[in-house]
């Protein structure tokens, strides 16, 4: 059990289960995008620690970015805006390979997709260490997922609570109490 502000945590998936879930993973990948050169997109910050597993373990000549989504409150007229922050190069018939670390509701990944679509890539596909089936509220076609997971909520490898919590090596639930 561990704390972190106000909430207690206990172990959901130790690290071993994590990594070989994680080289799992990079295989289906080596073997679908053979002879391929995938660019591999993290959405900062939760995927970072995924990100940095699963590409040591991609053995393919892949490239590495890491977007950031912005949101901004706009004015009247235009309501909220985002923006992607931090795509360094074009995605344009490329091989896209999405490296998120939870899909909950899918807004977040339904969004990305939507801005990522006008570049024009290739393909895009999502690798999503984490899922919540039972939150999911848009049709997303995950390709490569590590766990299905009930809806609660985690911390650890790279997740957070309330900032803290993204350096555990491990996943962690949240207790009831
Ligand atoms: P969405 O609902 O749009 O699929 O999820 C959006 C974001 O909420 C995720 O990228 C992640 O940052 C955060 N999130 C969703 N579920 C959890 C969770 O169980 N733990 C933590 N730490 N963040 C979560």
């Amino acid at each position: 059990m561990i704390k972190i502000e106000d909430l207690s945590f206990e172990l959901f998936i130790p690290e071993e289960k994590l990594l070989k879930r994680v080289k799992e993973l990079a295989a289906a990948i080596n073997q679908d995008y053979y002879g391929k050169s995938p660019i591999l997109l993290a959405v900062l910050n939760g995927s970072f620690m995924f990100m940095s597993d699963i590409c040591k373990e991609i053995n393919l000549e892949a490239e590495i970015t890491f977007v950031k989504l912005a949101s901004y409150s706009g004015t009247k007229s235009t309501g909220n805006v985002n923006n992607l922050l931090g795509i360094g190069q074009s995605l344009k018939d490329r091989e896209v390979i999405v490296i998120e670390d939870i899909i909950d509701t899918g807004k977040s990944m339904r969004h990305l997709l939507d801005l990522i679509r006008p570049e024009k890539p290739a393909s895009v596909h999502i690798a999503s260490l984490l899922v919540k089936p039972d939150a999911l509220q848009e049709e997303i076609d995950i390709r490569y997922r590590g766990f299905d997971i009930p809806d609660l909520f985690v911390v650890g490898y790279g997740l957070d609570y309330c900032g803290k919590g993204r350096n555990l090596r491990q996943l962690y639930q949240k207790t009831e109490k």
